[in-house]
């Protein structure tokens, strides 16, 4: 039974040194327990806020503790109704093997489920995110021009479909041409701007156009967001869900400060921005599950994973997450 934990909190990008790789017994269950055998461990940007001890939505994981995660298990034996051995579950055991748990947290899956580990993505946490954050927040509108950072990724892909569906125009900004291609060619997307690219400001104001941006889903932040703000119409909307650019920062970034500009656009432009954390929308989520499961059944949505090998490589891949080395949702198959 093999464990990940937080060896120590990363000063700037996290590094080898802040995990640590342990042998332990099985825990076995006790009266209403159950033991869980992890099958696919998701592999998300939070992850890099619980490993510091900077104040957030949530503590962080402590120092020597099994890093946190979502989770796809197999039941292996259980002392709790309702569970038996050989169900399939979501659960939020993290970087393990195997867990003991008393259900908390843990939602049955269908266990002829064809791919489990779309719980943890398309169907599950960063497609729920995605899926409020644009509909509920951005409200995108027929003929609407819609820009999402991280175009490829868990939670920009679905955004950018789901504006399609919705009739938009859909500009993607990703790293690198390959991924560029994806955007366009497989998952429909109008345009898509390498943010890597020299000239990468006026690309995408030229390729934003006279008809602007109304909506910008904003994932990344740092120098992606200074070149959608000349971009953006008057009354646009900005579901702020992630600032990954800033993940590792250890102080304030350098060169001169941007925010003037920031907030004068928000004043000028009477910009919509809003944050928010996809766990304040629990209780929509049959909701969205029930609308999503027949758009990814039918090819409607489509969706990559990029799957890790192997419990030992969650390190070496969470890492590569923040520099955007993953394409599609990053997950580890950790079992059978
Ligand atoms: P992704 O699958 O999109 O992977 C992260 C991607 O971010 C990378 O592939 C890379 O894409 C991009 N990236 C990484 N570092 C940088 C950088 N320095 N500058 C620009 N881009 C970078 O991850 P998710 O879809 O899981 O998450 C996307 C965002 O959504 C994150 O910010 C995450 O924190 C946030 N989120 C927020 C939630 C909420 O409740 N508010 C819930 C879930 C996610 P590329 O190579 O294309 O640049």
């Amino acid at each position: 039974n093999r464990r990940i934990v937080l060896a120590s909190r990363p000063q700037g990008a996290p590094t080898h040194e802040n995990f640590r790789l342990e042998e332990v017994d099985v825990p076995s269950p006790g009266p209403g327990e159950m033991l869980l055998r992890t099958l696919w461990l998701s592999l998300d940007p939070y992850m890099r806020g619980r490993m510091s001890d900077a104040p957030s939505y949530t503590p962080p994981v402590e120092v020597d503790a099994v890093m946190c995660g979502g989770t796809v298990c197999r039941v292996e034996e259980s002392n709790l109704d309702g569970f038996t051995a050989g169900d399939l579950v979501l659960a939020y055991t993290g970087w393990q093997d195997y867990a003991v748990s008393d259900s908390t947290m843990v939602q049955k899956l269908d266990r002829d489920m064809a791919r489990p580990s779309y719980a943890l993505g398309v169907l599950g946490m960063p497609g729920f995110t995605a899926y409020t954050g644009l509909l509920d927040i951005g409200r995108p509108q027929p003929g609407e021009t819609v820009a999402v950072a991280a175009a490829t990724g868990a939670v920009g892909s679905v955004v950018g479909q789901i504006a399609k569906m919705k009739g938009c125009r859909v500009i993607g900004i990703a790293g690198g041409a390959e991924k560029c291609r994806y955007a366009t060619e497989t998952l429909g997307f109008d345009a898509c701007v390498d943010h890597r690219a020299k000239d990468f400001a006026k690309t995408l104001k030229d390729t934003a156009g006279e008809a602007g941006i109304d909506v910008y889903f904003e994932n990344v932040g740092g120098k992606v967001l200074d070149a959608i703000l000349p971009c953006l119409n008057t009354g646009a909307r900005i579901p702020l869900c992630g600032l990954i650019a800033n993940y590792n920062l250890t102080g304030l970034p350098e060169g001169p400060d941007r925010t003037p500009i920031f907030l004068r656009n928000v004043l000028v432009k009477r910009l919509k921005v809003q944050g928010f954390i996809i766990f304040d929308y629990q209780p929509r989520y049959p909701e969205f599950l029930k609308e999503m499961t027949p758009w990814v059944a039918s090819g409607d949505i489509t969706y990559r994973e990029d799957v890790a090998e192997g419990l030992e490589s969650a390190p070496e891949a969470f890492m590569g997450l923040l520099e955007g080395r993953n394409f599609g949702k990053l997950v580890v198959k950790v079992a059978d």
